[in-house]
């Protein structure tokens, strides 16, 4: 199948600029949603293996991982949960089925006026509890790539999206089934010289534990660690 390109339904485009834009202030959050989606997936498939245990593929090791990658100037966070199929796909991530969404927009501009006036736990609060979740990674991402499979088919589909109205959507390979997002980051987000650097082990992990320490499941980080030679007394 040749990529195809999507159109972003419009409520989803006035969502999509309102993260562009960053009415919050509080960027980081898109790392608690997107780990919330990832336990929810996991949440899901461990549900529906009750009575189905094929879906497991004969792994039962549900876990999230983190891979920020400095080169790149990336961020991944990876589940071994239920994953979407090409329909699922585009019926949950390129439209907002919710019909709250235009109270949403209207909250949103409200808390937009309020600002300054404990607007952080507005935001927090807003952001989850319309389904939102997915879409506050733009706040952060210059482009953000899907990789899924879901548990039980075999084909895998890539999502992709500048968030500029459109995106796309072709067949891949995937060996795990789940959910794989790449962040690509804004300039903003990454490097030393970054204020809030995504891409750093520390910061990552001082928010896993700020927002997602209710997580049930593993969630991992790898990253390199360079060590000095030693010689042989053992002594640097
Ligand atoms: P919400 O989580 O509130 O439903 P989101 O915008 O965060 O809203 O996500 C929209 C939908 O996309 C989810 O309901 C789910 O069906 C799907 N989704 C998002 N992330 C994942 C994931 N990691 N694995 C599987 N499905 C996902």
């Amino acid at each position: 199948m040749a990529k195809e390109t999507h159109e972003f339904q419009a409520e989803t485009k006035k969502l999509l600029d309102l993260m562009i834009n960053s009415i919050y202030t509080n960027h980081e959050i898109f790392l608690r949603e997107l780990i919330s989606n990832a336990s929810d997936a996991i949440d899901k498939l461990h549900f529906e293996s009750l009575t189905n245990r094929d879906l497991l593929e004969g792994d039962e090791d549900y876990e999230i991982f983190l891979i920020p990658d400095k080169d790149s100037h990336t961020l991944t966070i990876a589940d071994n949960g239920l994953g979407m199929n090409k329909a699922e796909v585009i019926e949950n991530i390129g439209t907002i089925a919710q019909s709250g969404t235009k109270a949403f927009l209207e909250q949103i501009q409200k808390a937009k006026e309020a600002q300054g006036e404990g607007s952080e736990l507005t935001d927090k609060e807003l952001i989850g509890q319309f389904g939102v979740g997915f879409y506050s990674a733009f706040m952060v991402a210059e482009k953000v790539t899907i990789i899924t499979r879901k548990a039980g088919e075999t084909q895998g589909w890539r999502w992709e999206s500048t968030a500029d109205g459109n995106y796309t959507i072709e067949e891949c390979e995937k060996e795990k089934r789940g959910t794989t997002i790449t962040i690509t980051l804004k300039k903003d987000f990454y490097g030393d010289e970054a204020e809030e650097n995504f891409t750093e082990n520390y910061k990552l992990q001082s928010l896993v534990k700020k927002y997602s320490d209710y997580v049930r499941y593993p969630i991992k980080m790898s990253f390199e660690v360079t060590e000095q030679p030693k010689d042989d007394k053992g002594e640097p």
